[in-house]
């Protein structure tokens, strides 16, 4: 059986693999856990050496493998060009750093004498969403190697070639059998959960991640999930409203809007809201809408179908229940994948809209009148990735963050931290975390090893 990969842009078939029958699934696991022990052995400098290699592979094949994602995905080929480039440029400062993070620590007190080690699990389950096709496999397969784990990575069935492109650079510098690819959608995902694995590390739905942690609880699975999130921009009265409607737009409505950070709610203080609106809608005009191997294109189409219609869907609900369009929406009875830049204004209260995750290019606009009520608005709701503020005064900016309950607040720019901080979600946005020393532990089983001292 087949998983045939199209182009969302064009529906022309791109190419096939071949579906992991889910009874085949537990063998694909005993063999895993039989290379585990050898991978395990050769220990951690040695296995960071080995994966050091893939660098060069990985660049030497980037412009390929960034087309091919493109025509499987539809973001604009300088992107996705981008993101398997990053993965091959940082990957030598990514080991370094996870050896340091994963390497072992001597403790004393006068009586005993503690190694702390860090330990692989066994059997890692990497299982990935389509929006980052290569990245996200990046950010799950990388560090359950390093830290020693065998890892089965069953890669999104709406983007099974670039997920297998990314196995292939890995395979080529690994020993057999301690990386393989589980291909199929969620029965395979489920499949894969229920069978012989020590970590689950998962990035994708809220929904997915809590059957997964549900499924993992009889064996006490160890669990990773990275999970979707409701964004919000808070813009206060002092800020840039230039800047920040700039921000705004580019951030709701890159990738199509299919970013976990994407921001998907805009609550702007009520004494700057008109000119925010207006300016909001002049940057969101400017983005060029295509085909992805367009030069021109800022935004390419959504991912299929599907995922247009239930984006459709929740935007057309709150038209009924009165919101009103502020930009864009002339193209939501459109054949096919794209969806124009769109928001939405005078939102009803309980509209999904407003608080579930929309996955595509909307946002919506509210306004408030004092800061407090500006933390009330961000905080409603289940999800807690990320969050912005802009404001023109830092000090207040950083009042409001500490009261946001996200994982990662930017002020006056994008949510990612420093190099070394974690990609975190708070609420159910996450469980667990990964990157940086903080996360790359994570994908290891922390033990002690004591002796009498003295
Ligand atoms: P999804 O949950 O539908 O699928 C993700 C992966 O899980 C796919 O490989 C799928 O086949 C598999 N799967 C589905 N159901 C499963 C189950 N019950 N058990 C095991 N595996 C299962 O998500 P998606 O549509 O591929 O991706 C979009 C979602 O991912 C959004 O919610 C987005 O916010 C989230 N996401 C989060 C981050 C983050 O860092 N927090 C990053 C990227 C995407």
């Amino acid at each position: 059986m087949l998983l045939h990969s199209h182009d969302p842009a064009t529906g022309e078939l791109v190419g096939t693999v071949a579906i992991t029958p889910v009874d085949a699934i537990p063998d694909a696991v005993a063999r895993a856990r039989e290379a585990a022990k050898g991978w395990r052995d050769l220990g951690l400098e040695a296995r960071a050496a080995c994966l050091a290699r893939a660098k060069e592979v990985i660049l030497q094949r980037a412009d390929d493998i960034g087309r091919q994602l493109t025509r499987e995905m539809g973001k604009p080929l300088r992107e996705a060009v981008g993101e398997v480039r990053s993965c091959g440029e940082g990957l030598h400062e990514e080991l370094d750093e996870m050896v340091a993070a994963l390497s072992p620590e001597v403790l004393h007190d006068g009586s005993t004498h503690t190694e702390l080690r860090r330990d692989p699990y066994g059997v890692c389950a990497a299982i990935t969403p389509w929006n980052y096709p290569f990245s996200m496999p990046h950010w799950m397969v990388l560090p359950a190697l390093v830290a020693g784990n065998t890892v089965l990575l069953k890669p999104s069935e709406r983007t099974p070639l670039t997920g297998q492109a990314y196995a292939d650079c890995l395979q080529a510098v690994l020993p057999p059998g301690v990386l393989q690819v589980v291909h199929g959608d969620g029965a395979q995902g489920r499949a894969l959960v229920d069978a012989d694995v020590d970590l689950i590390a998962f990035t994708g739905s809220r929904a997915a991640g809590s059957h997964i942690l549900q499924a993992a609880a009889g064996t006490l699975k160890r669990v990773l999930l990275e999970l979707g999130g409701k964004d919000p921009l808070v813009v206060l009265g002092d800020a840039d409203v230039e800047a920040a409607a700039r921000h705004a737009a580019r951030n709701a409505y890159r990738n199509c809007g299919q970013v976990c950070v994407s921001t998907e709610r805009v609550l702007v203080d009520a004494s700057v809201a008109d000119p925010f609106e207006k300016a909001f809608a002049r940057h969101a005009a400017t983005l060029t809408v295509g085909h992805g191997l367009d030069e021109a294109t800022v935004v390419g189409p959504m991912i299929d179908r599907r995922q247009r219609d239930a984006v459709v869907a929740q935007v057309k609900d709150a038209l009924h229940a009165g919101a009103r369009l502020l930009f864009g929406g002339d193209d939501l009875d459109a054949d096919g994948n794209f969806l124009r830049p769109l928001a939405l204004v005078d939102v009803p209260r309980d509209a999904a809209v407003r608080l579930e995750e929309t996955f595509g290019p909307v946002a919506t606009v509210e306004t408030f009148t004092t800061d407090d009520e500006a933390v009330d608005l961000a905080n409603e709701g289940v999800y807690g990735l990320g969050a912005i503020v802009f404001s023109g005064d830092t000090e207040r900016a950083r009042a409001v963050a500490r009261r946001l309950d996200a994982g990662m607040v930017g002020i006056n720019r994008g949510v990612g931290g420093a190099a070394g901080s974690p990609w975190v979600g708070a609420k159910q946005s996450g469980y667990g975390f990964h990157s940086g020393p903080h996360g790359h532990r994570q994908f290891a089983q922390v033990r002690i090893v004591s002796t009498r001292e003295g």
